[in-house]
C-alpha cells in the first residue's frame, strides 16, 4: 500500500519535475514506472499515462543491459551510464542516465529516481513515423471505445459505401460513445476547465474534444483499431482555438485492454502568453469561479443542440407543442445532458459531499419540477441567450429550497458548446417578502376597517332605510289582514315588498362585511365601471346628506382589468371620501365630484377622480402618498399610501395633481387584462418564469 507520506512526497516531486528540462522518472523497487515527467514524455515520446505501471526494461531494446544496470544500482545505491529506449513509434532514443536508490524513514529502500538527457549523437528525432516537433509536452488521453463497438462494426461492414454526410454523423456518434478512461494534467487544463483530471474520467470524449476535429479523431481511432498492435496513427490538425497546429497521435493500449486507445496531442497552447503565465491566469480565473457566492454548473448539452438543429431542419416550429407530444425528449435531456464542472457554492447549495456528487446528468436539479427543464429546453430551441425562473430545488440531503435558476446558453458557432447554470438560494428572501406582504395586507385591512368606521353613520342610515320599509309594510299588511274581509291580494303585494327590502338590507350588510372581513386577495377579471358603481353605494348617504353633486362619465367597451374586487373598491371609496371631505364647506357651486373612465395611449384603463375643493398645496403633492402624512385634524394619513400600494401591486400607477380650474385630481392607470402578470403579485406570489 502507498503511504500517505510517500504520496505527498510524490506529489511535491511531480510538481517540481513538471518544470524540469531533464527527464525525471521515478521507478518502484521492481523497475516499474511510477512517475514520468513532461520532459520524459518529450524525450522518450511516451505519455506518462501510457507508461505508468510498465516495467522500464520492457521498452529497452537491450533488456540484458538493463538487468545488469539494475543489479548494479541495487548493490551500489546508484548507477550512471548510457541507455537506449524504444519510443512509442518504434524508434530508438539514446540517453545519458543517472539512477539513485532512495530510502524511506525506516531505512528501507523505497524507490529509484532516474535523471536522463538525450545524448547528442542520438538526438531526439529517431522517430519511425516522422519527427514530433519539439513544441510542448503532449496532452494525453486514454480512451475506451468499446461502448462504440456497434458503430465501429457498422462502419467496417459498410466500408467505403457510406455517404459523406452520414459518415460525419456516424463519426460524431462514435466520439460521443467513447469514454475517457484517464487524462493527464495538461489535457484537463486545456479542455477540462482546469478542474483536474479526475473529473474527466468516465465522461464522453465528445464532451471535451473540440467539435471541429471529432471526425478526424474518429478516423484515427478506426485506423489504429484496424492496424497491428503498436501501430501509430498520426494526423496534423489545423489550430483549434486550444492548441496551435496540434499533432494527434493515436495507438492501441495493448492486448490486455482491448478497446482502449492512447491519444497524445502535441502542440503549443494557442495563446501568445507563456505557458506559466497562462497557467497562473487560469488558476486565478478558476479560483474566482470557485469562490463565487453564486452556485455555478457547467453543462455539456452539445448533443441536444444537434437534436434541436435536426428538429428545426425537419420543420418543427412550435417546440412547446412538440415537447408536449414528445415528453421523452425532456427525459432524454434529464438523463444525458451532463454536468461537467461545478464550483464550491454549488456543492454547498445542493448538500453534496464533494464534486463527484454533482458531476452527473442534470436531472437531479429538476427533480422537484420537471416542467422547468422543459422551459430551459424551449429557451435554447428558440435561440434565447439566457433564461431565468424561480423554482423549487430538492437538495441531495432532502431539503427543499426556493432558488432563482438562470441559464446562459452557448453562443452559436462557438466550438466549445458550454451551457452555464447558476442557482441562487432565495428561500430566506422569499420568506421575508411573504412576511412583508402579509404585513401590508394586515395594514390595508386595518385601514379598510377604519374607513368603514368613518362611514358608520352612512352604513347605519343605509341599513335603516330598508328596515323602516319592512316595518311599515308589515304593519300595513297586518291591518289588511285584520279586516273582516282580509285583502289577500294587498297582503301579497306588501309581503313581496318586505322580501325585497329584506334582500336590500342583506345586500348592504354583505357589502360591508366584504370590506370588513379579512380575506386573501382573489384576483379575477373585472369591469372597472362596476367597481366605481359599487364604491359609490358605500358613500351614497355621505353624498346625499351633503348635497354633493357627482358627475360620472363611464366609457363603453373598456378593457377588463385583473384585480381584487375589494381592494380596488377600497381605493375608489378612499379617494371618494377624500374628495367629499375636500369639497365640504365650499360654496355650493363647488360641491362637485367628477368621475370618468377611459383608456390611455397604451390602451390601459384610465380612471380619473376630480373635485372642486381647495386642491393640494404644491409642497404637499410629493408627500400625500407617504404613510401618516395628513393635513386633517383627525386624519390618519394612511388612506392614499394604501391606495398607492394596492394600485402598484396591480401593476398600475396612481398620481395626483391640481386641476387648472381649482381642486384636486387623482389619476389611476391599471393595465388591461393580459398585459401584466398581476394575478401572482396581487395574490402574494412571486412572478415566475420571466426572461432575463
Ligand atoms: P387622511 O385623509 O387621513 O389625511 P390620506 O392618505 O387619504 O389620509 O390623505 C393624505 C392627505 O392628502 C390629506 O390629509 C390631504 O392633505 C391630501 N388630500 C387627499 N385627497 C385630497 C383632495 N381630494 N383634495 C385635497 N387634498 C387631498
Amino acid at each position: 500500500m502507498t503511504s500517505p507520506l510517500r504520496e505527498s512526497r510524490d506529489h511535491d516531486e511531480a510538481g517540481i519535475a513538471e518544470f524540469a528540462s531533464e527527464s525525471i522518472v521515478i521507478l518502484d523497487e521492481s523497475g516499474k514506472v511510477r512517475s514520468w515527467n513532461p520532459a520524459a514524455e518529450r524525450i522518450f515520446g511516451w505519455p506518462a499515462l501510457a507508461l505508468r505501471g510498465t516495467r522500464i526494461a520492457d521498452i529497452s531494446p537491450s533488456p540484458a543491459d538493463e538487468r545488469r544496470a539494475w543489479a548494479h544500482l541495487l548493490q551500489e545505491g546508484s548507477w550512471h551510464g548510457r541507455i537506449s529506449r524504444y519510443t512509442r513509434d518504434g524508434g530508438i532514443v539514446c540517453a545519458e542516465v543517472r539512477r539513485h536508490l532512495r530510502y524511506d524513514g525506516t531505512g528501507m529502500h523505497c524507490d529509484v529516481i532516474e535523471f536522463a538527457y538525450p545524448t547528442r549523437d542520438s538526438g531526439e528525432t529517431q522517430y519511425a513515423a516522422g519527427p514530433v516537433p519539439d513544441r510542448t509536452t503532449a496532452a494525453s488521453w486514454q480512451i475506451d471505445v468499446s461502448p462504440a463497438a456497434e458503430i465501429i462494426a457498422q462502419i467496417a461492414a459498410r466500408a467505403g459505401s457510406v455517404p459523406e454526410d452520414e459518415l460525419r454523423d456516424i463519426y460524431s456518434r462514435l466520439v460521443e460513445r467513447a469514454l475517457i478512461v484517464e487524462v493527464n494534467e495538461r489535457t484537463a487544463r486545456l479542455v477540462g476547465g482546469n478542474r483536474g483530471p479526475a473529473l474527466l474520467a468516465g465522461q464522453s470524449v465528445a464532451a471535451f474534444w473540440p467539435v471541429g476535429s471529432r471526425g478526424i479523431l474518429a478516423e484515427l481511432v478506426l485506423e489504429a483499431l484496424r492496424g497491428r498492435e503498436g501501430k501509430v496513427c498520426r494526423r496534423q490538425l489545423a489550430s483549434d482555438g486550444i492548441l496551435r497546429d496540434p499533432l494527434v497521435t493515436v495507438w492501441r493500449a495493448g492486448r490486455a485492454h482491448s478497446g482502449r486507445l492512447f491519444i497524445a496531442v502535441n502542440g503549443a497552447a494557442d495563446d501568445d502568453r507563456s505557458y506559466l503565465f497562462l497557467r497562473a491566469s487560469e488558476a486565478r480565473y478558476r479560483k474566482l469561479i470557485d469562490y463565487m457566492p453564486v452556485a455555478l454548473w457547467q453543462v455539456d448539452a452539445s448533443h441536444m443542440g444537434k437534436i434541436y438543429a435536426q428538429l428545426r431542419a425537419d420543420g418543427v416550429v412550435d417546440f412547446e407543442r412538440y415537447l408536449e407530444e414528445h415528453p421523452e425528449l425532456v427525459e432524454l435531456a434529464a438523463a444525458t445532458v451532463n454536468v461537467t464542472d461545478v464550483n464550491r457554492r454549488a456543492i454547498e447549495l445542493v448538500g453534496g459531499a464533494g464534486v463527484q456528487d454533482l458531476i452527473r446528468p442534470v436531472g437531479y436539479l429538476f427533480a422537484a419540477n420537471p416542467a422547468a427543464l422543459r422551459r430551459v429546453m424551449i429557451g435554447r430551441f428558440t435561440g434565447r441567450k439566457n433564461y431565468s425562473e424561480l423554482m423549487k430545488l430538492q437538495t441531495l440531503d432532502n431539503r427543499v429550497l426556493d432558488v432563482r435558476f438562470s441559464v446562459t446558453y452557448p453562443e452559436p458557432l462557438l466550438e466549445l458548446d458550454t451551457t452555464i447554470f447558476s442557482l441562487e438560494d432565495v428561500t430566506e428572501q422569499l420568506r421575508m417578502e411573504t412576511q412583508l406582504r402579509q404585513l401590508q395586507a394586515d395594514f390595508s385591512h386595518a385601514a379598510r376597517v377604519s374607513m368603514l368606521g368613518e362611514l358608520a353613520s352612512s352604513i347605519a342610515h343605509e341599513v335603516n332605510q330598508p328596515l323602516a320599509a319592512i316595518v311599515t309594510n308589515a304593519e300595513t299588511s297586518l291591518r289588511w289582514l285584520g279586516r273582516d274581509k282580509p285583502d289577500i291580494g294587498k297582503v301579497e303585494q306588501l309581503t313581496a315588498r318586505i322580501v325585497a327590502s329584506a334582500r336590500r338590507a342583506d345586500e348592504i350588510v354583505q357589502r360591508v362585511r366584504g370590506m370588513a372581513v379579512k380575506q386573501a386577495p382573489a384576483p379575477v377579471e373585472l369591469a372597472f365601471n362596476e367597481i366605481i358603481q359599487e364604491s359609490l353605494l358605500f358613500v351614497r348617504h355621505e353624498i346625499e346628506t351633503r348635497s354633493v353633486r357627482v358627475r360620472t362619465s363611464y366609457a363603453r367597451g373598456l378593457p377588463p382589468v385583473i384585480g381584487d374586487r375589494i381592494q380596488l373598491q377600497q381605493v375608489v371609496v378612499n379617494m371618494l371620501i377624500n374628495a367629499i371631505q375636500a369639497v365640504e364647506g365650499c360654496d355650493e357651486a363647488l360641491q362637485e365630484i367628477a368621475l370618468s373612465t377611459g383608456t390611455d395611449e397604451k390602451g390601459d384603463l384610465l380612471f380619473m377622480l376630480g373635485d372642486r375643493g381647495p386642491g393640494i398645496a404644491p409642497d404637499h403633492i410629493a408627500r400625500i402618498f407617504d404613510g401618516f402624512f395628513t393635513t386633517k385634524t383627525h386624519g390618519m394619513g394612511i388612506g392614499l399610501a394604501i391606495c398607492q400600494s394596492i394600485v402598484t401591486a396591480h401593476g398600475g400607477e396612481l398620481s395626483a395633481s391640481n386641476r387648472p380650474g381649482g381642486g384636486a385630481q387623482f389619476r389611476v392607470i391599471l393595465p388591461r387584462a393580459g398585459r401584466f402578470a398581476a394575478a401572482d403579485q396581487i395574490a402574494g406570489r412571486p412572478a415566475c418564469a420571466e426572461g432575463i
